[in-house]
């Protein structure tokens, strides 16, 4: 949706990529339906932005409001999603019943700035997190890509100041965070130089340490050290900040 520097998406993409929107939504609501009554009476949860930023696009399709009220009747489901968007006011009276978990990927002012283009600017996000958490949808925040950037300490903390100045008390009670920290692979790294040249992403595979990724191939993230660092820095200030969030994890 956006023209993110270091999107992972942009692998799969290839040089050209173009938003797809599904019209098949009953069809996609039974297949949801049919692997839900299979786990029963387990409760499954659907994941709606593995492959887009759904939000980006719903303003015109409204596919994910008519979802969001799908699973709000399910007694065996439930929907996530996380957006880099917004343009949130037409989801603002979905009958979500609490079954929708509204995410967002937040970032420093400097890494939406000078690699997020195309998305909404941080401000605007955590204006759409308060509307989203006034609607009463159970809230979460996705710190990713950490990047570490000259002034990245002070940048992250501005980041979680203004979100704590602007969050109703309220909503703090079910609040989730997760941290996951810039990685890139070797055929993303060959696409994102052709596609930004410009781009002042750092991914020099010399600094970085190699991890063997699920998918068969090996990725770039940070030295040990820089993990504990990133980890720990923002750790505090999630403590400091939102003492009563839930922390999911650091990957
Ligand atoms: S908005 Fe999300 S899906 Fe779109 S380019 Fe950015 S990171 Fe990728």
């Amino acid at each position: 949706m956006g023209h993110c520097h270091y999107c992972y998406l942009q692998t799969t993409m290839g040089s050209k990529p173009y938003i797809r929107t599904y019209v098949n939504v009953e069809e996609v609501f039974d297949q949801a339906e049919q692997y839900m009554r299979e786990r029963a009476p387990e409760m499954t949860r659907f994941e709606a932005s593995c492959t887009s930023d759904i939000v980006g696009i719903d303003h015109l399709t409204h596919t994910l409001k008519r979802a969001i009220e799908y699973f709000g009747e399910s007694d065996l489901g439930q929907l996530r999603f996380v957006t880099k968007f917004a343009h949130v006011d037409h989801l603002l009276d979905a009958k979500h019943n609490g079954k929708t978990r509204f995410r967002f990927s937040i970032n420093a002012d400097y890494v939406i700035k000078y690699f997020e283009p195309g998305t909404s600017k941080l401000d605007d996000r955590l204006e759409a997190a308060r509307k989203v958490a006034e609607a009463g949808y159970p809230l979460g925040f996705i710190v990713a890509p950490i990047y570490l950037h000259e002034g990245w300490r002070e940048g992250y903390k501005e980041m979680f100041e203004k979100l704590e100045a602007l969050l109703p008390q309220y909503a703090r009670n079910d609040l989730t965070f997760e941290f996951i920290q810039h990685r890139f692979t070797k055929p993303a790294k060959k696409t994102i130089e052709k596609n930004y040249p410009m781009t002042k992403l750092e991914l020099d595979e010399s600094k970085r340490k190699p991890k063997w990724g699920k998918y068969g191939i090996w990725k770039y993230v940070y030295t040990n050290e820089e993990q504990e660092d990133m980890k720990n820095t923002l750790g505090k200030y999630l403590v400091d900040y939102f003492p009563e969030a839930k922390f999911e994890y650091f990957t």
